[in-house]
């Protein structure tokens, strides 16, 4: 694909609706890149202004992140007469996407927050402050910790994801993940200003799947950049408990052992059993190593809420199995509730962009259903994805996917799937303009 048609796919159509996320693959004609976005786009062509007619039905949301905005923002839109109260335990989001450039100095903290203000002045969603504790699936109830009640006539549960539990961690906080932005990425920001000189920091990335699968390899390459310039002396060692990059190959490959070779020591199949924060000291399948500074990333599943609730029916019992027409749980007696986003099991990647399109499905096709029609037989959703590369250039790839109904899965676009050979400056300015429009489609 042509950069050009990755710009309009991205920047130009993000503005409208179409949003894509992390996907990869080989070169492909402008004409099927394409044919694929109009479909992404005209899958999504739907009223733009909030009805104002009587509440016929209501839609219980909880988790305002890049799923649960963006679905409770569009069933206003697209829903007709339903009442949305998106439940979020904090104040405003903290954005993941782009949080890994706090680490380098490139970005504030504060330039990643998004308040739920035009969610409720402009979309009408009811905003509850509060952490749901339990879902009644067929009283089609949530519980908040304050003990309040709500019900509804479906759920949609977006709460991201959360981690095991790393043995030795306890409650210390000397080896932060940062993977879920928030105190933790500035902690780890602090921790690599204080690094010394000819210091080494540890980046340890989880099996497969986790939130981002470019997040890891990119961050490792920020870092690396940083440490040249910063730290001319230092070096990274990244511990990888998967056997291969898990996506973008070639351009990680060339980062990693080109650009970055002089820094960076890759080490593959190399799982965390445990650590010992005291010592700063990383024990994994392929040694012992110790870093003075080090983000381990835990394995992931689906939000606490997911697994608590016995949603979490795939992937080993770490993420919820959903009907990929409606993102209804497949769980019996719980097809009421839906997920959507980093907690549901699909074929998609788990990433911000996909959480926007999963729930922009998921509204249209609750937005059918609570009218008494049927969803959409034929969703298909687009992901985009820019890696940093160094502090001033990124790569990309993208994908679109489409429903199979012969496997109830979605499944990449035939030519669809498009990577940047190699990385380059502009890449990292457009980067900054899909993230401006992602989160406008998702908050504003
Ligand atoms: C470093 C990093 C870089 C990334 N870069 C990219 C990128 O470039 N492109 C991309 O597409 N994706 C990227 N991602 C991935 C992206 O951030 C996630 O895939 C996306 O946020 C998932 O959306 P979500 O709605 O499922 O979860 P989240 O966005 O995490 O939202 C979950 C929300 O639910 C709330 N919540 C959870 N439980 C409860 C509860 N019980 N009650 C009330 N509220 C609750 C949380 O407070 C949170 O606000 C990146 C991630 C990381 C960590």
């Amino acid at each position: 694909m042509k950069r050009r048609h990755f710009l309009n796919a991205t920047t130009a159509s993000v503005a409208a609706s179409m949003l894509a996320a992390c996907g990869g693959g080989d070169e492909s004609t402008d004409a099927q890149q394409a044919q694929a976005f109009e479909q992404a786009n005209d899958a999504k062509k739907r009223p733009v202004t909030v009805s104002t007619g009587p509440i016929k039905s209501r839609v219980i949301v909880v988790g305002g992140g890049m799923g649960g905005a963006t679905v409770a923002k569009y069933l206003r839109l697209w829903g007709d007469g339903v009442e949305v109260t998106l439940v979020e335990r904090a104040n405003s989001y903290t954005s993941n996407i782009m949080s890994s450039l706090v680490l380098t100095g490139q970005r504030t903290m504060a330039s990643l927050d998004f308040k739920y203000d035009t969610l409720i002045s402009k979309y009408g969603v009811k905003v509850v402050l509060g952490d749901v504790v339990s879902i009644d699936p067929v009283a089609v109830k949530v519980t908040l910790s304050t003990g309040t009640v709500l019900a509804a006539d479906r759920i949609v549960l977006a709460p991201g994801i959360d981690f095991d539990e790393v043995p030795g961690m306890g409650t210390s906080n000397k080896m932060p993940h940062a993977w879920k932005a928030g105190p933790q990425t500035a902690l780890l920001a602090s921790q690599l200003a204080a690094m010394p000189s000819n210091g080494t920091a540890i980046l340890a990335i989880p099996k497969v799947p986790y939130r981002c699968p470019p997040g890891p390899y990119e961050r490792a390459c920020l870092i690396a950049d940083w440490i040249k310039a910063k730290r001319p002396r230092g070096k990274l060692i990244v511990l990888d408990a998967n056997p291969d990059f898990v996506t973008e190959k070639d351009n990680f490959s060339n980062a990693f052992f080109g650009l970055h070779g002089g820094v960076i020591e890759y080490v593959t199949n190399a799982t965390v059993s445990q650590v010992d924060p005291a010592s700063m000291q990383v024990y994994t399948t392929q040694g012992v190593f110790r870093g003075d500074v080090v983000n381990l990333i835990p394995r992931q599943k689906g939000g606490k809420l997911i697994v608590d609730s016995g949603l979490a029916n795939a992937t080993e019992g770490r993420f919820a199995d959903v009907n990929m027409l409606s993102y209804a749980s497949t769980v019996a007696g719980a097809d009421k509730v839906h997920v959507i986003g980093d907690s549901s099991a699909t074929t998609q990647p788990k990433a911000g962009h996909i959480a926007n399109q999963e729930a922009k499905v998921c509204a249209d096709a609750l937005s059918r259903l609570l009218s008494g029609a049927t969803p959409d037989p034929a969703p298909v959703t687009n992901s985009a994805c820019y890696s940093t590369i160094t502090m001033s250039q990124a790569s990309w790839l993208t994908a679109a996917f489409q429903y199979d109904a012969a496997t109830q899965a979605m499944k990449v676009v035939p030519a669809s799937s498009a990577a940047s050979v190699g990385w380059a400056k502009d890449n990292f300015g457009d980067m900054s303009t899909w993230f401006k429009a992602l989160m406008a489609d998702s908050f504003a």
